[in-house]
């Protein structure tokens, strides 16, 4: 394993680094945990680790509590300290009476008018299948990447005969994906816990962001690290495989006892990485097949580099490294390279951004700084599709970021009849 670029944790003065310091991993401070009495897992290994961060409440905001911990966030929260567009966006929008929601809509294209200005959308009524428009001085795509994309090249005209906003012939190019793999081991200091309850708050609770130097590796950027595992309600399927732990399953008692003792004694890790936009990874309209409303759909080319190849390949043998520390052992062999070292297939990670690609330069971007369409200026998008890269941090609240700061942006040039 390359561990020469690591550092330990909070020892510098950059603020993650100091962030860090503050809030200790129950596994890397060496804090005793039941299932860990060695501690200091991942600091031995110089891996950072710091408590995930969640967009959930601790104190109330603007008429949304603060969590009280029940647990039930995949059920959706009925006091909104966990964030949903639906409920934090959406409900506060329709109260000032402004906003109009079209449900049931299947947008089909953006109309244009003989200038080349946007005008609204044409959309199929999916409650009774008819053709319908709504008109509109400025349009905002937020269909999400490659849906935006999809209705770009679907809006052909005579003036924009290759899709609306494809001059530069980007758009649907340079799309990419996370670079994801998985390693799970069973961790026998872990077994045979006082049962506790575990649930806590939805979502992941420890996070590695990524801790090394690149000048010492083999490949660009880098990735983070989500940890799971613990002793949350257990579900059908619970302890899957239990032939792979060292009673190697059984019957009756024994069975029920077993899976009493090894629940909870798991750990995974799961490498969440940035991908290199490419030239070969692109998505285009599909000449033959249409969708139920008769639009066109997009068929999809993907490479993995050896950028994203070597990135895998340093993230499974991180993890095999950390189990090994924690004294377990890993439930599978390291994939081959010719198994692509256990890289998910692309679009798997449901990180999907780029295909309308922002940039300076209109002949090989399809959106300003703005997420203004170079080709036409009364038209956004504001999903994943302007982002150039990956980077190793999950989308969503960088794509919440620019679309308000893109927003911001429609507001002022609306008031100053710049739109
Ligand atoms: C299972 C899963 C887990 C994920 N976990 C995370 C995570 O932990 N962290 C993270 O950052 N990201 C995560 N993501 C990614 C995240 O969901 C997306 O990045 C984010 O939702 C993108 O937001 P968006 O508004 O661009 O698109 P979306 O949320 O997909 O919204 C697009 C909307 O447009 C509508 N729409 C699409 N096409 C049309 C059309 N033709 N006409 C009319 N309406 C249309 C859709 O119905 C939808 O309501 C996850 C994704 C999945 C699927
Ligand atoms: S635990 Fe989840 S569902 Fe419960 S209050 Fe907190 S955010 Fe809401």
């Amino acid at each position: 394993m390359r561990r020469s670029g690591g550092r330990a944790v909070g020892r510098s003065v950059t603020q993650r680094e100091a962030i860090v310091a503050r809030s200790p991993c129950p596994i890397s401070a060496g804090r005793r945990q039941p299932w860990d009495s060695s501690g200091a897992t991942s600091d031995k290994l110089h891996v950072t680790c710091i408590p995930a961060r969640l967009s959930i409440l601790t104190r109330p905001l603007n008429g949304r509590a603060a969590c009280h911990y029940c647990g039930q966030c995949n059920r959706g929260c009925t006091v909104n300290a966990n964030f949903t567009s639906t409920n934090v966006l959406i409900a506060p929008g329709l109260a000032t009476g402004k906003l109009t929601l079209v449900t049931s809509a299947m947008a089909r294209e953006v109309t244009v008018d003989k200038t080349g200005r946007a005008t609204g959308v044409a959309y199929v009524d999916k409650t009774t299948g008819t053709d319908r428009r709504v008109r509109a001085k400025v349009v905002v795509l937020a269909a999400s990447a490659l849906e935006s994309a999809r209705l770009l090249l679907n809006s052909k005209s005579s003036r924009f005969p290759n899709g609306l906003a494809n001059s530069s012939g980007t758009v649907g190019r340079y799309i990419t994906d996370t670079t994801g793999t998985d390693v799970a081991g069973f961790i026998p200091k872990m077994m045979d816990h006082v049962p506790h309850n575990h649930d806590g708050v939805g979502g992941m609770h420890l996070y590695m962001p990524w801790w090394l130097d690149n000048t010492k590796l083999d490949f660009p950027r880098g990735y983070h690290i989500e940890v799971w595992g613990g002793t949350r309600m257990p579900s059908y399927g619970f302890v899957g495989g239990i032939h792979r732990y060292p009673s190697g399953g059984g019957y009756g008692k024994q069975l029920k006892d077993d899976y009493r003792r090894y629940y909870g004694a798991t750990i995974g890790f799961s490498g969440r990485g940035e991908m290199i936009p490419n030239d070969d990874s692109y998505c285009e309209l599909d000449p033959r097949t249409v969708d139920q409303w008769g639009i066109p759909v997009l068929r999809f080319h993907w490479k993995w580099s050896d950028h994203e190849y070597r990135q895998v390949k340093h993230m499974q043998e991180t993890f095999r490294a950390l189990i090994a520390e924690m004294g377990g052992e890993v439930f599978s062999p390291l994939p081959t390279a010719e198994q692509g070292y256990g890289i998910a297939a692309g679009g798997t990670i449901i990180h999907e951004l780029g295909g309308t690609r922002m940039g300076d330069d209109p002949k090989t971007s399809v959106l300003n700084r703005w997420c203004q369409a170079h080709d036409c200026r009364s038209l956004f998008v504001v999903d994943g599709g302007p982002f150039v890269s990956q980077a190793d941090k999950n989308p969503t609240w960088t794509i919440l970021a620019l679309s308000m700061r893109t927003s911001e942006y429609i507001a002022d040039q609306t008031r100053k009849g710049a739109l």
